[in-house]
């Protein structure tokens, strides 16, 4: 069966207020469709506890926006994975590119997945180019080799999903998408590696995202293609009506591609 995942990443931006209303807003948008995509509402930590009650028994799942790689420790201001498990995160974003930028390497990340896969918890692998390996054609080795050294060591067993975010840097906050050709040649590759890296894995058990100024006036148009399992969404996210408008028309495609 089709699977259509949401993932809004409220960022630093909203706190445990704002996350509820967008929270109900989710399951709002939700009532009354036949075909549910999945929705992941990744508010920031403290707003965690409040948005899980929110959520508790409906479609909508809890993510958190980052985890540390170590299990536990002297680690002031950190979070664990087990600390997100008894939060009741069901997937947790990890190697996004605002936290690259702020130091973490693909050797820290590779150790969250670990971490969180430990904990039951599945990974959101975010990967995607600079601008500059955009411009020199190397789009699809940058992506290749993000994966590769992001996940060496990780071990994907049982039940356990894989979600990678496809998120060209270059697209994230600018208001500039990638082309949803570019995107889904993109999930294409990141498939095919996968594949090489995890034999074992069920194509039902990766979900491939794209990433990077989606909004409500261009989400349909990436969601609509079958190769692209959902979208990972930032700014338009913690604004309501774009928030809710996007998961309405995931159910609408949804719903369109169960009559196909
Ligand atoms: C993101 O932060 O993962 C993201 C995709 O942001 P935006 O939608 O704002 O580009």
């Amino acid at each position: 069966m089709t699977n259509k995942m949401l993932i809004g990443n409220w960022k630093m931006e909203v706190g445990s207020r704002e996350s509820v209303a967008l929270a109900r807003g989710a399951l709002l948008a939700l009532r009354g469709k036949k075909q549910l995509p999945e929705v992941v509402v990744c508010p920031s930590f403290p707003a965690l506890a409040d948005v899980r009650k929110v959520i508790a028994r409906s479609h909508v799942s809890l993510g958190a926006q980052n985890v540390h790689h170590e299990e536990k420790g002297a680690f002031t201001g950190e979070v664990s994975a087990r600390m997100l498990e008894e939060q009741g995160a069901s997937f947790c974003l990890v190697g996004h590119s605002e936290r690259r930028a702020m130091g973490e390497t693909d050797a820290q990340v590779a150790k969250k997945v670990s971490e969180l896969y430990a904990h039951g918890i599945t990974p959101v692998l975010c990967v995607g180019e600079t601008l500059a390996q955009r411009k020199s054609g190397i789009s699809s080795q940058a992506v290749t080799n993000q994966l590769q050294s992001s996940l060496t060591g990780v071990s994907i067993r049982g039940r356990d999903r894989l979600c990678i975010a496809y998120e060209p840097i270059w697209a994230i906050g600018t208001g500039t998408p990638a082309s949803p050709q570019d995107a889904v040649a993109m999930h294409d590759t990141i498939r095919q590696r996968i594949g090489i890296l995890f034999p074992g894995l069920a194509s039902s058990r990766l979900q491939v995202l794209y990433g990077g100024s989606i909004d409500a006036t261009n989400a349909y148009r990436f969601l609509r293609e079958p190769e692209v399992g959902g979208l990972l969404i930032g700014g338009a996210s913690v604004h309501l009506s774009q928030f809710t408008k996007i998961i309405a028309e995931a159910a609408d495609v949804l719903e369109g591609l169960s009559h196909a």
